[in-house]
Formats: structure tokens, C-alpha cells, sequence
């Protein structure tokens, strides 16, 4: 019997509406006679709607509490989802984080799955039940929750794919896969219909927002086919695997970086400056790609666009 790993992202599990339809892709699978494992996000906006929550309650939440938090609204949709499943009339169980055995580093926020002992999925399996297991946390060494960063999801659905040796893993979504531009600012922007890890992984780094880099990196690693689909029609998607065009152009992408300076005569011999603005960057685990400095400047460039709240911390540091 095949194994095979579905993930539902959180636009597919916004409403109860969306839930049937990703509980009749589901059951298109199970009847199939594959092993099902499913995995969810929470639903819609519920992630960003929690963080803003804990911000009216206080500016800085601590990293453990905010994992507690967050984790819930991946709960509450495997919940929802078991239940319907159960409706239907097939047998589901729903399990967080620790009872699937995904074990991690201590990182809260921010975690990285060390191992996964798959015995209950198993055995659950066995009993030919659907297993929906909520996505983006786990449990590290002091059976605390801890969370995988945003877009964790992904990570979990390919790491328990990987566990498994599931034959494939399905990511389902509101796109129907991954496109040569981004469909929203390139009208003619066509699907690919295949691409290689590598592929993959340059345009998720360099700013396409399809899959998390974290689980193409696993899926690489373990050789686990990847299909990138819609949620929401039958059109095939994107297979991302290790099967290689010697020459080949995929796509476009564009993203958008930021870049701070710190403009001063002589800030190049100001090591106590310096030392400062690098402890606030490396506080705020916010990744720098350069830095470069002169003698009335110091610019660091960074990965990704950063918050204000950058500037200010950095503003405080070196005027205090
Ligand atoms: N719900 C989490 C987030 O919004 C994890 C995920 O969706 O993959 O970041
Ligand atoms: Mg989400």
C-alpha cells in the first residue's frame, strides 16, 4: 500500500465550505487504498490575527508562550477537519505535534525538527484511519511546544513524508502550483509543470512564496517528490523532484530587500558602535546577507524586507 502525504494550506481550510472540499480530496485518496496522512495549517488568517492578539497583551511575549499560542490555531483545524471526516462516514483521528512524535531543537518560534518517531501515525494507520496531523509545531527536550517559523507547515508535511517514505507529497493550495512569474504581477505568466529541487529552492529563496525553502531543503534530502496543486480544481500542478533539464529557464522572481546604514565621521573605528547594532540584529533573528563598512558608513544589507522596529532598536542602541 502507498503512503501518501497531503497538505492543506490555510486558505484551503478558511471555512466550512472550503473544509468539504479539501475533505472530498481527501477521501479521493483514502479510497484509493493509500495510507492517508493529512496535514493542516490554521485556518485563514488565524495566525496573524493570534500574533496581533498577544501584541495588545504585551510588546514582548515570551518566545514559549507565544509557540503555545500560535500552535492552537493549527488545532483547532485538525479538529474541524476530523470531525467532518468522521461525518462523512470514514474513520480520522487528529494529533498535534507531540502525539506524532515530531520532536525539535529547543528554538522556540523558530524550531527545527530533529526527528520524528512515527510510531502512533503508524499504528493509527494500521487501523486504516485517516491521520490529520496539525502542522507547524512540535515538542523539544522539556515537552514544551515550540513552532517551526511562518510557512512551517510545509516543513512538517514533507519531514512526515520523508518518515514515511510516502510516495509523494502533495502541497495544496489556492495557486495551482508554481509559476514563471508571480500570476499576480505577470498576466501571461505560465505553470511549470516540472523543476528540479535546486530549482525550486533558488526561486523560494530568491522571493516566490510557493513552498517554505526549510521543506524543499528535507524533500531534497530524502528524495520525496513534491506536487505543488490547487486546492480548488483538478488541473495538475507543479512536480518538483531531482529530475534534472541540462538546460533550462524556469522563471523569474523578484524580491525585495532593505538595506540599513549608520552614517557617521570615523564609525569604521567605533568598535563599541559596532558591536551594539550587530547584538540587536543577531536579538531580532533577523538574517544579514552583507555588511560594509567605511569610514562615515556602515550599511548592512539583509535577506529579506525588515520591520521598522529595526531601525529603532538600532536608533536606541547608538543614541543612548
Ligand atoms: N499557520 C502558520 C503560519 O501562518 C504555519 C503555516 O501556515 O504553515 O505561518
Ligand atoms: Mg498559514
Amino acid at each position: 500500500m502507498d503512503t501518501i502525504v497531503l497538505k492543506f494550506g490555510g486558505s484551503s481550510v478558511a471555512s466550512y465550505e472550503r473544509l468539504k472540499m479539501v475533505a472530498n480530496k481527501i477521501i479521493d485518496f483514502y479510497d484509493k487504498n493509500n495510507n492517508t496522512v493529512v496535514i493542516v495549517s490554521a485556518q485563514g488568517k488565524t495566525t496573524d490575527r493570534l500574533i496581533k492578539e498577544s501584541e495588545e497583551i504585551s510588546k514582548d511575549p515570551s518566545d514559549r508562550e507565544m509557540d503555545v499560542l500560535l500552535s492552537s490555531g493549527e488545532q483547532m483545524s485538525m479538529a474541524k477537519l476530523s470531525m467532518l471526516l468522521n461525518e462523512m462516514g470514514y474513520p480520522a483521528v487528529s494529533l498535534t505535534g507531540w502525539q506524532a512524535g515530531i520532536y525539535t531543537n529547543n528554538t522556540n518560534q523558530n524550531a527545527i525538527i530533529e526527528n520524528i518517531d512515527a510510531t502512533r501515525i503508524k499504528k493509527e494507520l494500521a487501523e486504516r484511519k485517516i491521520v490529520i496531523i496539525a502542522g507547524f509545531q512540535g515538542f523539544n527536550e522539556n515537552l514544551d511546544i515550540t513552532t517551526l517559523g511562518r510557512g512551517g507547515s510545509d516543513t512538517t508535511a514533507i519531514a512526515i513524508a520523508a518518515t514515511l517514505e510516502a510516495k509523494n507529497c502533495y502541497i495544496f493550495s489556492d495557486v495551482e502550483g508554481v509559476y514563471s512569474a508571480d500570476p499576480n504581477m505577470i498576466k501571461v505568466a505560465k505553470k511549470i509543470p516540472a523543476l528540479s529541487y535546486k530549482e525550486m529552492l533558488a526561486m523560494a529563496n530568491e522571493g516566490a512564496r510557493v513552498l517554505n525553502n526549510r521543506s524543499i531543503e528535507i524533500g531534497e534530502k530524502f528524495g520525496i517528490p513534491i506536487i505543488s496543486k490547487s486546492t480548488f480544481n483538478n488541473e495538475s500542478g507543479s512536480v518538483i523532484s531531482n529530475v534534472i533539464e541540462e538546460e533550462t529557464i524556469k522563471g523569474i522572481v523578484k524580491k525585495d530587500l532593505s538595506r540599513i546604514s549608520i552614517v557617521g565621521n570615523g564609525i569604521i573605528r567605533n568598535t563599541k558602535a559596532i558591536r551594539r547594532i550587530l547584538e540587536v540584529i543577531e536579538n531580532s533573528k533577523i538574517d544579514m546577507l552583507n555588511l560594509d563598512v567605511t569610514e562615515t558608513k556602515i550599511s548592512i544589507d539583509f535577506k529579506n524586507v525588515v520591520p521598522n522596529e529595526l531601525v529603532s532598536k538600532i536608533h536606541e542602541v547608538i543614541f543612548n
